[in-house]
């Protein structure tokens, strides 16, 4: 269930002139939840600050996919310790996949100094402390609804607003695939997709508060909509905490394909990009829009996580390496200037080094735009986690990590090569020591000088002067038309 909130003045008094910090470690979903909580925070009244010594208000937000950002979490939390024990009326708040779906005791015992701990995608327990704590005051207030993960309204935060020229809308919540190296159905639940009303709503307050890029979330983006179309009147009055009831008709076989279409038609909206996609639910019906619609860009984010049958048969995937070639395939035909984005997992349990070429190999023939690779880590209750041994050796895992980190240096450095002394889009971002920065419709990483102009979050057509493996650097070509890259 979707509902807005309005702090009343007093809860503003109460709370204005405390100072917030929110320290965000993970996926873009991440980003998405931490925003949703600063826009809570901004609403009480309180005040970012970049500095969590200053904060009354400490939040973090964590990742879990991966040993390594769990690990980082932990840390911080300790470093969170003396500034508790100096002031105790600091709120700490531990949020997001650390905490999971279920509340853990466990992370109560081992960080006493911890106040509130709120699941993946629900602020809730951590605005509702806030509330709490500041008892009658807050009683008092006309607080009528609880601030939800997706808060259909969500105001950016101050520090943001105006500022921010590309935000995530997430629309797939959780996930059902349950790959064997993956703790996201743990710890964020079942699928369950926003209705399209919700996605529409918090898309237009976004463009209206000046981003001018969405990009779509979900585990399983191109899922997105399935479990609404078979929804029975039944199941939708009992739809769990962030599931969406809709009443949308959708026109489309591929029910994504509905809101991109919607979103293409909003004024003000410049680009528009979904990830991630499994390569078994890519339809051509979504390559049709994307090649279609003028607004969404054409990039695929679309992982392989390994080029060995086998070694996908046992992490759960669902397709082989030449399926995957086949989506490559499809996805270029659909898309010949567009730009597909993969994940790889190097040193699953029981990959031999043979495997690992065969990924090496995949890659090498296909010549993706961009690779992310990651060494695997156990992650608690997974399937590889409880019946397969970590069996290749950290060394191992870096040297094949390595390995494909150089192959792509040079696969991107041929690819990003043929944009020299080309024309490319640019939506401007921000800017980086005395360069505007930008992204390409393809995703690309583009820096370019121009003292005497503000780009932030306009177009620019520039000229491509030089081209590395990860990012270009251009002068502005105002007259030139934007080729595309
Ligand atoms: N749901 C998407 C999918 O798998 O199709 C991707 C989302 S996942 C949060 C992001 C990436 O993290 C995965 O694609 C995978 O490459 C990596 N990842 C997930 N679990 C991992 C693990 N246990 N060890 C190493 N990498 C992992």
């Amino acid at each position: 269930m979707e509902r807005t909130v309005e702090w009343s003045s007093a809860v503003k008094e109460v709370y204005r002139l405390m100072k917030y910090h929110v320290w965000t470690e993970g996926c873009q979903m991440n980003v998405a939840d931490s925003q949703r909580l600063e826009s809570a925070f901004e609403k009480f009244g309180l005040e970012n600050t970049p500095r969590a010594a200053d904060a009354d208000v400490i939040v973090l937000n964590t990742c879990v996919v991966r040993q390594s950002a769990e690990d980082k979490a932990y840390s911080y939390l300790q470093s969170l310790r003396p500034i508790k024990d100096k002031r105790p009326e600091t709120v700490i708040g531990l949020m997001g996949c650390l905490v999971g779906i279920k509340n853990n005791g466990k992370l109560r015992e081992r960080f006493p100094w911890v106040d509130v701990f709120a699941p993946p995608s629900d602020p809730a327990p951590v605005v509702d402390f806030l509330r709490q704590r500041e008892g009658l005051a807050i009683e008092r207030v006309e607080v009528e609804q609880r601030f939800a993960a997706q808060d259909n309204e969500i105001v950016l935060p101050l520090h943001q607003r105006g500022k921010l020229v590309a935000a995530h809308v997430p629309v797939v919540l959780g996930c059902s695939h349950a790959c064997a190296f993956c703790i996201i159905p743990f710890r964020r639940g079942v699928e369950r997709s926003r209705s399209v009303d919700e996605i529409m709503t918090e898309a237009r307050s976004l463009v209206a508060q000046g981003v001018k890029e969405i990009t779509l979330l979900g585990q399983i983006v191109d899922r997105y909509g399935y479990d609404l179309k078979s929804q029975t009147p039944a199941l939708a009055t009992s739809a769990s905490a962030g599931a969406s009831v809709s009443n949308f008709k959708f026109q489309n076989e591929t029910p994504l394909v509905d809101v991109l279409r919607l979103l293409n038609e909003v004024e003000g909206l410049e680009r528009i990009r979904f990830l991630t996609s499994h390569p078994n639910w890519m339809t051509d019906e979504l390559l049709d829009a994307v090649a279609d619609l003028p607004k969404v860009c054409e990039h695929i984010e679309a992982p392989a996580q390994a080029g060995d049958d086998e070694v996908l048969e046992r992490m759960k995937r669902g397709y082989t390496a030449d399926d995957y070639r086949r989506l490559v395939e499809r996805i270029r035909h659909k898309l010949p200037n567009g730009s597909i984005a993969t994940d790889i997992i190097v040193g699953f349990p029981g990959e031999t080094v043979a495997q690992f070429q065969a990924t090496h190999n995949l890659l090498a023939e296909l010549k993706l735009d961009v690779a992310h690779i990651a060494k695997y880590s156990p992650r608690p209750q997974t399937v590889a986690q409880r019946t397969m041994p970590d069996d290749v050796p950290p060394e191992e895992k870096e040297r094949r990590r390595k390995a494909i980190e150089d192959l792509q240096e040079r696969v991107v450095g041929e690819i990003n090569a043929r944009l020299l002394d080309q024309t490319v889009q640019v939506l401007v971002d921000g800017d980086h020591k005395g360069k505007w920065r930008g992204r390409t419709r393809t995703n690309k990483l583009v820096f370019f000088e121009d003292p005497r102009a503000d780009w932030r979050g306009k177009l620019a057509n520039v000229h491509i002067t030089w081209a590395g493996p990860w990012s270009m650097q251009g002068v502005i070509a105002a007259d030139a038309p934007a080729a595309s890259g």
